[in-house]
């Protein structure tokens, strides 16, 4: 089982979507540009969320981090998530992703080991990877738009993902 270590938390980049985006701050009350951020595109990386052209280069779209890679989300104090609730589907499905219907560990870096869920947490886990594929499938379609024109500064791409969902 998960053992709440929150190394998941405090070591990477947390790529969103504009579905998070849209969740996260109807429930926080944050504006967008408060939580957001943006970090150089590199090759041969796990996550498939799309790049997108801000003043003529490639980046991925992420959450802020505190210093040494902390999420803003991550609660020190508490040790935890301070937005569970509402937090993005990559958090919901890590360490996860599903094949032939199989819930599949990645073999992660950050757990501490290799672990699996048990049902029902099994199932949510596979319904909400399901809910991920989708809103990424959607966001490969907004980022094409967005680069196709060209793209613009990360201002104008807040602007444009807000209008586009
Ligand atoms: S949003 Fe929450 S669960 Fe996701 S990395 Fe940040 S603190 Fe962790
Ligand atoms: S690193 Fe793995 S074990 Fe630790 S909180 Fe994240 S998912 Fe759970």
């Amino acid at each position: 089982m998960c053992r709440r270590c929150g190394n998941c938390c405090t070591r990477f980049g947390v790529c969103v979507t504009p579905f998070d985006i849209v969740r996260i701050a109807g429930e926080t009350g944050l504006k967008p540009e408060d939580f957001l951020d943006i970090v150089p595109d590199f090759e041969n990386r796990e996550r498939t969320e799309p790049a997108i052209l801000i003043d003529g280069a490639k980046y991925l779209l992420v959450l802020k981090r505190k210093r040494n890679e902390i999420c803003i989300f991550y609660s020190e104090t508490r040790n935890g998530c301070s937005i569970y609730a509402s937090r993005p589907m990559l958090c919901r499905t890590y360490p996860f992703f599903v094949r032939n219907k199989k819930l599949v560990n990645v073999q992660s870096r950050a757990c501490i080991e290799c672990w699996q869920p048990c049902s029902p947490e099994k199932e949510r886990y596979i319904l909400d990877f399901k809910q991920y594929e989708q809103n990424i499938s959607k966001y490969k379609k907004i980022a094409e738009q967005w680069n196709m024109k060209g793209g613009g500064s990360f201002k104008e791409f807040l602007r444009f993902i807000s209008k586009s969902k």
